[in-house]
C-alpha cells in the first residue's frame, strides 16, 4: 500500500515550492504496472489458478487438495475483508489504482493520445485513420495477450496457448481464450470508463461501505475564491467529472489526476492546489494535528476492526498453507486374527494424519513382542488430512505366548513420533 500520509496534509497555507511535490499521476501508473505484472505473473507461475479440468487450485504457490476447502474458504473471507478494509477506509483508490479494468481503460486512452501526438494528427485532419488504425492493432493485440492470461486462470497455460495458436485442436479452450479476448477489446475500444460509471457492481456497494470520514477527493470550497475556472481539473478527468460539484460524485474513481492537473495551474501562480485526497468531508479534520495513525485512515474503533480482520484472515490462511499440526494416529483391530504352523498375525485399522501441509513418509515399528513385524512398515500420508489403512503385525509362532500381549505401535516422521497401545492375540492353536 503506498503511503498517503504527507501527501494528504495539505493545507491553503502550502508554498508553491512544496505544492509542486504533490504528483499522483507517476506513483498511480507505478501501482497500475505493478498490478499488471502482478496479473500475468499470478496464473502462469501458479500463484494463483484454478484448473478446472485438472480439478486444481493453487493459491500463494501452494497446490491445494480436494480436503482444503477449508482453506479455500480462509482464502475467500482474506478477499473479502481486504476489499472491505481498503474501501472502508480508502474509497474509490481501489477503482483508480488498482482494478484491472481501469488500467486497460487508462492503456487504450493513453495509447490513443500517444498515436495522435506522434502522427500529429487529430480528427478531420490526415492520418487521424492511420493513428487510429494503429490503435486499433495495439488494442486487439493486448486484448489477445489478456485473453491468454485470463484463460489461464482457469486452464492450464500450456493448454490456453496451443489453444490460442490452433483453437481447432481444442475448441473448448480456443472458445474461453477468444470469447476472453473479445470481451476485452469490446471493452477497451468502446467501453471503457462507461463500464466503471454504470455498470460495475463494486460502485453501488462502495456506497454501504463507506462513511463520513472514508478517504475522497474533495474540492476546497472554502477556497472557491482561488479558483481561475480553467477547467484544467475536468479536461485531465479521466471520468469527466467536474470535482468541484461536490465530494463522492458517483463515477469518481480517486486517480487523483485532477489534483495534479489544478496542482499545476495553480503552482504556477505560487499557490497550492484547491483540490485534495481527505478523509471525510470535514474540513477541520484535515490539519498539521493529525495522529499518525489517523493519517492512515483508522479514525475509530470500526476501522480498527475492519482494518484487523486482514492481518488475521492472512495469519489463518498463511498457517493452513505452511503450518503444521502434531502427528496423529489411532488403532483398532479389526479381528483378523490368523495363526499358522509358522506364524500368527492380527489385523488392524490405522488411522493417522502427518498434520503437515505437503504429504509424508511415516515409518511404522512394533515393540512388545517378540520377532514383531507390521506391514505395510512405511505410508505415505496425505498433506493435510487423515487416512485409515488396514495394516498387519506378525510374530513368530514359537515365540508368541498365547493369549493377550499389550504391545506398542510407533508412528515416526523423521524426529516426531506418535505411539499408540494395542493388544495382540496369539490363539492357542
Ligand atoms: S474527479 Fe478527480 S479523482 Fe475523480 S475520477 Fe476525476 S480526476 Fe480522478
Ligand atoms: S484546475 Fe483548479 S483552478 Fe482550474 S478550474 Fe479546476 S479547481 Fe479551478
Amino acid at each position: 500500500m503506498l503511503d498517503l500520509t504527507d501527501r494528504i496534509i495539505q493545507t491553503p497555507t502550502l508554498t508553491r515550492a512544496a505544492n509542486d511535490n504533490l504528483k499522483w499521476h507517476a506513483p498511480r501508473r507505478l501501482l497500475q504496472a505493478l498490478c499488471g505484472v502482478l496479473l500475468v505473473l499470478l496464473p502462469f507461475t501458479n500463484g494463483l489458478r484454478l484448473d478446472l479440468r485438472r480439478d486444481e487450485f493453487y493459491f500463494a504457490w501452494h497446490k491445494m487438495a480436494a480436503h482444503d476447502l477449508f482453506l479455500l474458504l480462509w482464502v475467500a473471507l482474506l478477499g473479502t475483508a481486504l476489499l472491505s478494509a481498503v474501501s472502508f477506509l480508502y474509497g474509490r483508490l481501489w477503482c483508480g489504482w488498482v482494478c484491472p479494468q481501469t488500467l486497460a481503460s487508462d492503456f487504450a486512452d493513453s495509447l490513443k493520445t500517444r498515436l495522435d501526438k506522434a502522427f500529429q494528427t487529430r480528427p478531420g485532419r490526415p492520418r487521424f485513420l492511420l493513428s487510429r488504425g494503429v490503435w486499433t492493432f495495439g488494442v486487439l493485440a493486448v486484448s489477445l495477450g489478456t485473453g491468454v492470461t485470463l484463460a489461464s486462470y482457469w486452464l492450464a497455460p500450456s493448454t490456453v496457448l496451443s489453444a490460442a495458436a490452433a483453437p481447432w485442436h481444442d475448441w473448448a479452450a480456443g472458445l474461453t481464450v477468444y470469447l476472453t479476448a473479445f470481451a476485452v477489446a469490446a471493452d477497451m475500444l468502446w467501453l471503457r470508463r462507461t463500464f466503471c460509471a454504470r455498470a460495475c457492481p463494486y460502485g453501488p456497494l462502495l456506497s454501504s461501505l463507506t462513511d463520513q470520514n472514508t478517504l475522497a477527493v474533495r474540492y476546497l470550497n472554502e477556497r472557491d475564491d482561488d479558483c481561475i475556472h480553467c477547467h484544467k481539473c475536468e479536461v485531465d478527468c479521466p471520468m469527466g467529472i467536474d470535482i468541484k460539484q461536490g465530494v463522492g460524485q458517483h463515477g469518481c474513481i480517486g486517480c487523483g489526476e485532477c489534483i495534479d492537473a489544478c496542482n499545476d495551474v495553480l503552482g504556477k501562480r505560487g499557490k497550492a492546489g484547491l483540490i485534495e485526497f481527505r478523509y471525510g468531508t470535514d474540513p477541520e479534520r484535515v490539519t498539521r494535528t493529525l495522529t499518525p495513525v489517523q493519517r492512515l485512515g483508522l479514525w475509530d474503533n470500526r476501522r480498527w476492526g475492519v482494518a484487523a480482520t486482514v492481518p488475521l484472515c492472512l495469519a489463518v490462511v498463511l498457517f493452513l498453507i505452511y503450518g503444521s499440526l502434531p502427528l496423529a494416529a489411532s488403532l483398532n483391530a479389526n479381528g483378523a486374527i490368523v495363526r499358522t504352523a509358522s506364524v500368527v498375525s492380527n489385523g488392524y485399522s490405522l488411522t493417522l494424519s502427518s498434520g503437515k501441509p505437503q504429504p509424508a513418509r511415516l515409518t511404522l515399528t512394533v515393540s512388545g513382542l517378540p520377532d514383531a513385524r507390521v506391514q505395510p512398515n512405511a505410508i505415505l500420508a496425505p498433506g493435510r488430512d487423515s487416512a485409515t489403512l488396514p495394516i498387519t503385525i506378525t510374530s513368530s509362532a514359537s515365540s508368541v505366548k498365547p493369549g493377550r500381549t499389550p504391545i506398542t505401535l510407533t508412528v515416526r516422521d523423521g524426529r516426531t513420533s506418535e505411539a499408540v497401545q494395542t493388544i495382540f492375540y496369539a490363539p492357542a492353536h
